[in-house]
């Protein structure tokens, strides 16, 4: 299996794209969150995939720069339900809130067409707190992250013998949720910055947290292996490094800073 970060930035950066990746389980793909807009399709195009193939999609939340993404998709996927070309059904999967704003959205910019595909092959499932689903033949089961800001969702998926893959959304994991994150083969975790310095908000106000804080929390819970996303843009060609560099002081696992359209193999 292996991942490739479509974007890494949190929702207003300029030099990446927002935090979006694909899971590809030897060509079975899962799409989790869409970005901020077109550049998804783009995104995807350099990263070697095609929309078509793209039938398993998870929305974390609400916020535009997870889920503008999505609509793009849904124009693509309605022409080719409508042309014919696009048979295989199409699954979105997210919490109550975002089903409705999906479907609510698509309805008034795409009108009957919409409604035609959802009859006809584009699915919108609605997951709850600790629900279990097998998707691309993994188990996943979805939480509610219990986020400051508006209901989030993550998912830990079992990557085989009960192997975790953890996805803790864009806030820091809470206590509540430790028990997803604890002992998992694969963490993914938001860090804003290395630090706050002067012109940073406050992370805690804004619901994020350092790289410091990720990265002592993902030793504390024994993870092998850290991915940080949803980071700031000011220094990006630097990033990769001064964030190693202040997370290694805390955490001594695997750490991996990726940039836009990096694959990680997931073994
Ligand atoms: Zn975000």
């Amino acid at each position: 299996m292996k991942l490739t970060m479509l974007g890494t930035g949190h929702a207003v950066v300029t030099n990446y794209y927002n935090t979006c990746f694909i899971l590809d389980d030897d060509g079975k793909l899962f799409l989790t969150d869409t970005g901020g807009g077109n550049m998804l399709l783009s995104r995807l195009e350099k990263a070697g995939y095609s929309w078509r193939d793209i039938h398993e999609i998870f929305i974390s939340h609400k916020h535009t720069d997870h889920l503008l993404g999505v609509f793009w998709l849904i124009r693509m996927y309605l022409s080719g339900f409508g042309r014919g070309s696009l048979k295989e059904a199409v699954n979105i999967y997210a919490h109550e809130e975002v089903i409705s704003i999906i479907r609510q959205t698509a309805l008034l910019l795409f009108g009957d067409k919409f409604a035609a595909c959802t009859e006809n092959g584009l699915n919108l499932i609605t997951v709850r707190d600790g629900e279990e689903r097998i998707i691309n033949g993994h188990r996943f089961t979805f939480f509610d992250i219990h986020a400051d800001k508006d209901l989030q969702f993550g998912y830990c998926m079992d990557m085989g013998g009960g192997e975790k893959f953890t996805f803790c959304g864009d806030e820091p994991l809470k206590e509540c949720c430790f028990g997803y994150g604890r002992d998992s083969r694969w963490l993914l975790h938001e860090a804003f910055c290395i630090v706050s310095p002067p012109g940073m908000p406050d992370l805690k106000k804004i619901g994020h947290s350092a790289v410091k804080d990720a990265c002592r929390l993902a030793e504390e819970l024994k993870v092998q292996n850290l991915i940080l996303y949803h980071t700031e843009d000011g220094d990006p060609g630097n990033r990769k490094k001064l964030y190693t560099e202040e997370g290694l002081r805390y955490y001594s696992g695997n750490l991996l800073v990726p940039e836009d359209l990096e694959t990680v193999v997931l073994d």
